[in-house]
């Protein structure tokens, strides 16, 4: 806190910085962008995560879209960052959600960890303001913002961009503690924890549940760069973490190595970003020695569901409303949220943000329902959800079939347009052996599936397209798809 507060001095007497003003943060997870997050907070800047393997093309898409005064990255040469002094963009105050913000200059200034840390240890003297979350570490007090409101924005985060555009959601201080507090609830999170994070700070899961969740517990991090099974394995034995969270390409990795059975001496696995499939589930359990938690959250709104702790762990399921969140589903499947945690709207970006809600409540772009025991299944985004003659298809039903098939490594079902059938359902299939023959392929399904529900074309793929959290990106396979 105290690294915070020095870094803090040295940003504001170095740049033309108000509260509101956006500071961009790359990286994936180093100490140096958690202490220049809470000297953001520190300032009330709007922070705004930056993934560092972003092309030229998609970074100029955000810092035009989010015109922050700073942009803050480890290294400015590699890649090559100088374009972004270059950039220029108007000083137009945005219409609708952020139209608050203040206008700050028309270029960025950029400037590396290492220069923040060098200079603002420097400083004699600290800068006075508070942290949002209190005095950091004292055992479960935890405090709303000291110097700002509990409704100013703290984080311009931007989507993961898997089925468009990433848009920037607006979260304010108040919209993190509330999903927070729901889920040291809802996990029994306390401060004598330790987390193994190796999720990117630049996404929600690694920045709001990891790191942000971390502080308003006060509980301890454990903080690697990025993935490794190397890495992680010493890791535990070298500081015995209690909590690990992590995306099903992870545990996909975790479940493949024996050494994964060290795993059962953590209090809690969690699972989530995309859907965790009831075989990654089984092997889980099998090798890890404990089912995982599985929980259900969103850029926009941190978190909304999650399995007990206590209770029974379903797999394929999200369990149930987090503390102060409301869950409901229209007569379409869709999922609709209400509670304290969800976010203010998109930055400057009116007509999708008045899209997205009604009446106070949020529509997620997710399909679903309820369980018998009242916990939450998510069958298919919106997007995904394939209409062949008239007949709903979930991808994930047909996914799970034949992710069973021991000759198949992996699978994505989408659909594609036909002029019989409106879309047709089409298999994009990565095999671990000798590929199957189409015809056995389908008698296998028709055992289990609906006639409409089976593939009408199955594609042999090497890999399947992943954004950096692991998730499908089912807009490129549905290109692909049509392409061939
Ligand atoms: P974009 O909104 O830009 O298309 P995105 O929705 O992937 O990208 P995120 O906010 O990172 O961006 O992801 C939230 C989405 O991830 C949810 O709406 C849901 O579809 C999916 N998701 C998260 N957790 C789970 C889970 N446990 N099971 C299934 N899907 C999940
Ligand atoms: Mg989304």
């Amino acid at each position: 806190y105290q690294i915070a507060q020095g870094q803090a001095k040295m940003l504001s007497s170095t740049f033309d910085l108000t509260p509101g003003s956006r500071i961009a943060l790359s990286g994936r997870g180093s100490v140096s962008f958690a202490t220049t997050f809470l000297a953001a907070q520190i300032l009330r800047l709007v922070v705004v995560p930056i993934n560092p393997n972003y092309t030229e093309r998609e970074l100029t898409y955000i810092l035009k879209d989010v015109r922050p005064a700073v942009f803050a990255c480890d290294a400015i040469d590699q890649p090559n960052l100088e374009f972004i002094t270059k950039l220029r963009f108007d000083k137009d105050p945005y219409i609708g959600p952020g139209s608050h913000l203040p206008t700050t200059n028309s270029s960025i200034s950029l400037i590396t960890y290492d220069e923040i840390n060098r200079r603002g240890t420097d400083q004699s003297s600290l800068y006075e303001g508070e942290s949002p979350y209190g005095k950091i570490n004292v055992d479960g007090q935890t405090a709303l913002p000291c110097s700002g409101s509990p409704s100013d924005i703290a984080l311009c985060a931007y989507t993961s961009g898997t089925t468009g555009n990433p848009k920037g959601a607006l979260l304010s201080h108040s919209n993190l503690i509330s999903s927070i507090q729901g889920l040291s609830v809802a996990w029994d999170w306390k401060s004598s924890d330790r987390l193994l994070l190796t999720l990117p700070l630049f996404h929600m899961h690694g920045l709001g549940v990891g790191l942000i969740g971390s502080m308003v517990v006060g509980s301890s991090i454990v903080l690697e760069e990025k993935f490794d099974l190397e890495a992680v394995f010493s890791a535990i034995s070298a500081h015995r973490p209690s909590l690990f969270f992590g995306v099903p390409t992870i545990y996909g990795r975790l479940v493949g190595d024996s050494r994964s059975s060290n795993f059962s001496k953590f209090r809690l696995i969690v699972s989530g970003s995309a859907p965790l499939s009831p075989q990654t589930f089984a092997k889980i359990d099998q090798v890890m020695g404990q089912p995982p938690l599985e929980r259900y959250g969103m850029t926009e709104t941190v978190m909304n569901t999650s399995n007990p702790f206590d209770g029974a762990r379903k797999a394929g399921s999200v369990g149930k409303p987090l503390c102060g969140v409301s869950v409901g589903i229209d007569n379409r499947g869709e999922i609709w949220l209400k509670g304290p945690n969800i976010f203010q709207g998109y930055l400057g970006q009116e007509e999708a943000t008045a899209k997205s809600f009604a009446n106070g409540w949020f529509a997620t772009g997710d399909v679903g329902r309820f369980d018998e025991d009242d916990y939450l299944i998510i069958d298919a985004r919106l997007k995904d959800l394939i209409i062949t003659g008239g007949f709903n298809v979930y991808p994930r039903e047909v996914e799970d079939q034949l992710r069973a098939l021991p000759q198949i490594a992996e699978v994505a079902v989408v659909g594609r347009q036909s002029e019989i059938w409106g879309e047709e359902v089409v298999a994009f299939i990565v095999w671990k052996s000798l590929p199957l023959k189409t015809s056995d392929l389908i008698d296998l399904l028709k055992a289990q599936l609906a006639p409409y529900k089976v593939p009408k074309d199955f594609i042999s793929i090497d890999a399947l397209p992943k954004n950096a959290m692991g998730k499908v990106l089912s807009k490129e396979l549905r290109k692909m798809a049509q392409d061939i």
